[in-house]
């Protein structure tokens, strides 16, 4: 037999659900800004919950910068949050290869963009690739094999706008021939909103080139996969029923939410719209939607 959650209900009363939790966990883009760009009311109304004595987090999929460049990106945004909030899927890859132990006299090949090599830095592993790595034509001569380094125990695969067949190869052999080399893939979002005319292909397209050459799956770290939530639980000693997880994204962020055991709140000010949340083809529900964070602000009981 199986349960269907309820359909998600209309947020009615804000101070409800704010009273009833200790911890908000946003998501990024289509909560807290969208590309580079504030959402309206935001600041004030993480000023009312700091007042309350929230604990406010925050998670993002996006793993091309580190912790340290998005506060700066918050600081930007005239946004008061600091780098020990901020938990973004490149500082959770590192996270990983530290609470597993992975040695330091190991490397890591990355297939991803800075953010990730900055983390790997700051907890003090050994890398190889990164954004500017390969891109010259690969000249395929009778006998000619690319060497890879032996060293190379976990390949970590993220986002990564020059991403090239030189890389899939490396990334490739690495996988299958390093005996017990790990594939991390800092998340798998199918697409991403570079700009608002279109989707783009996402983190997942990066991912799913090494699954397809490998024919391996990888540990996920962002979300929706449990690794942030068991870390961010552990870290501030939460309980996941004292957490509302709120995010803009039905197959990540309310799924991370609801695999966590926390509360959720679809918020429609990202990708998500209400005929989306309502389509039959969706079965993601979650406990609450709202248009936008600043709804906090003016939905009081009646
Ligand atoms: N990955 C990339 C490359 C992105 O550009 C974005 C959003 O801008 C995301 C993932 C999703 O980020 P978030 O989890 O903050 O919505
Ligand atoms: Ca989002």
């Amino acid at each position: 037999s199986f349960t269907t959650k309820a359909s998600a209900q209309p947020l009615k009363n804000a101070d409800e659900l704010i009273d009833s939790v200790e911890t908000f966990i946003f998501d990024c883009d289509g909560v807290i800004w969208k590309g580079d760009k504030l959402i309206d009311g935001v600041p004030e109304t993480l000023d009312m919950l700091r007042s309350k004595g929230k604990r406010l987090v925050f998670v993002t999929n996006n793993s091309t910068k580190s912790r340290k460049q998005y506060g700066k990106k918050f600081e930007t945004l005239g946004l008061n949050v600091s780098e020990e909030e901020i938990f973004a899927s490149s500082f959770a890859a590192a996270a990983y290869l530290k609470s597993i132990n992975f040695p330091t006299d190991k490397k890591v090949y990355v297939i991803g963009e800075d953010g990730i090599l900055k983390e790997l830095e700051l907890a003090g592993f050994q890398y190889l690739g990164g954004p500017d790595d390969g891109g010259k034509k690969i000249e395929l001569k009778p006998g000619f094999l690319m060497e890879h380094d032996k060293d190379v125990g976990a390949v970590v695969v993220g986002f990564d706008r020059h991403f090239n067949y030189y890389k899939v190869q490396y990334g490739t052999l690495c996988i299958r021939e390093n005996l017990g080399c790990l594939f991390i893939a800092t998340n798998r979002d199918a697409v991403t909103h570079l700009t608002d005319a279109q989707e783009w292909a996402g983190g997942g397209s990066m991912v799913g080139a090494i699954c397809g050459s490998t024919q391996r799956e990888p540990h996920v770290v962002g979300k929706p996969s449990t690794f942030m939530m068991d870390y961010l639980a552990d870290k501030f000693g939460i309980l996941k029923s004292q957490i509302c997880m709120v995010g803009d994204r039905l197959d990540t962020d309310i799924l991370f939410g609801q695999n966590g055991g926390c509360k959720t709140l679809l918020v429609l000010s990202g990708v998500t719209s209400l005929s989306m949340l309502q389509s039959p083809n969706n079965s993601i529900q979650p406990d609450f939607y709202t248009n936008k964070i600043s709804d906090f602000l003016s939905l009081k009981a009646a």
